[in-house]
């Protein structure tokens, strides 16, 4: 290529350049919350306007609160609770989304043993209730319950779209995974209104799509590396820097009971009914928050060996456990640390790259 065609050619490419910076519109930040799901939904999203930033944030969580009445187990008129109604009996049609939560349920249920297991309804109920009353549930009402427990009595027809529910009594939880998927449909509900780069937070559970214009990614503040409430002078915050991918974190930190001098979570292990006991934390990052929040209950239940396995196994993903043990605080991870905000965005990529 000659002088004066090389010079054509990157002025055509200047032109081209500085066109297409006129025609993408400033993006402004935006932020909403709405309570639903018993916490705090927050949407932060970029958008040319107020206008457009209110509407798409108002369907977003409009299907939210869809999603809500659809798979909460504190509403008898949910269609979750409608179908627990009909267990013992024929299989159920069912919505799409109800049938897409229970698939990823029963996905992870077999990954993990049936540590994740949405059919720990009953048993649930029970640890409510002492939870209220500060006592233990009664050990015959909790072996009564664990009879009506185990993911192989809720069957799923993918070719009918039905469920149906083996044992009457049964009772289903999506407490486990249906914030996160919540998140992600939020976060689709918002790309089809031509909004990218946004972030959708139900409690502990967050999604984010593209990052913020100008930035390499959406920095989420964990705190680390103890669970919440234990004091430890080495404690610092640790951020997260992500797109396209999902963080859901659980603990006993929010919700839990002390009973004669014992901790004990609202999770508890589907085998045994009983809850979990000890101070936890356990962060999880996978592609979307379905996957992380469903992940961060099952590694809760099985413990950070067997846990990190799971990880592992799940494209994309990365854990960090921690936990209080007789000899302090110990903490495990999975390919978390390539996750964490580095100095600058270049060397964050540059790791990105590598992995
Ligand atoms: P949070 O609701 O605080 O975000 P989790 O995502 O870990 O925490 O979900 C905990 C909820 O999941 C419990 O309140 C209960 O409704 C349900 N659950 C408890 N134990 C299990 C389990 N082993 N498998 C699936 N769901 C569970
Ligand atoms: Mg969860």
């Amino acid at each position: 290529m000659n002088r004066t065609r090389l010079g054509a050619a990157v002025c055509a490419l200047t032109v081209a350049c500085a066109s297409r910076i006129a025609a993408e519109p400033r993006l402004a930040r935006f932020e909403f919350s709405q309570a639903h799901m018993g916490t705090l939904f927050r949407i932060v999203l970029y958008a040319p306007d107020a206008g457009t930033a209110r509407t798409a944030s108002d369907v977003a969580f409009r299907r939210i609160a869809e999603l809500d009445n659809a798979m909460s187990d504190y509403k008898p008129t949910s269609e979750l609770m409608q179908l627990c109604a009909r267990a013992g009996g024929p299989p159920v049609a069912v919505s799409e989304d109800l049938f897409r939560v229970l698939a990823a349920a029963q996905d992870l249920a077999e990954r993990s043993d049936g540590a994740f297991d949405v059919t720990v309804g009953p048993v649930v109920r029970l640890w409510r209730r002492a939870r209220r009353r500060h006592e233990r549930p009664d050990p015959e009402r909790l072996s009564k319950a664990l009879e009506l427990v185990g993911y192989q009595k809720l069957r799923l027809d993918p070719a009918a779209r039905t469920v149906q529910l083996l044992k009457p009594g049964m009772l289903l939880d999506l407490g486990g995974i249906a914030k996160g998927y919540a998140a992600d449909e939020a976060l689709a509900t918002l790309k089809r209104y031509g909004i990218e780069s946004a972030l959708v937070a139900g409690g502990g559970d967050i999604a984010v799509g593209s990052a913020p214009p100008g930035k390499a990614g959406w920095r989420i503040a964990i705190a680390s590396p103890e669970p919440p409430g234990i004091a430890n002078p080495k404690s610092k915050i640790q951020n997260l820097l992500l797109r396209d991918a999902a963080v859901s974190t659980s603990g006993d930190a929010e919700q839990h009971v002390e009973i004669g001098g014992v901790r004990y979570s609202h999770i508890v292990n589907p085998k045994t009914g009983v809850a979990l006991t000890g101070r936890s934390s356990v962060t999880v990052v996978a592609r979307n928050c379905t996957t992380s929040d469903g992940l961060a209950t099952a590694v809760s239940v099985i413990g950070p060996e067997r846990g990190l396995e799971l990880i592992k196994d799940t494209p994309g993903a990365g854990a960090l456990f921690v936990k209080e043990t007789p000899e302090g605080i110990r903490s495990w991870e999975w390919d978390f640390s390539r996750l964490l905000q580095r100095p600058s965005s270049l060397s964050f990529l540059r790791s990105r790259r590598r992995s």
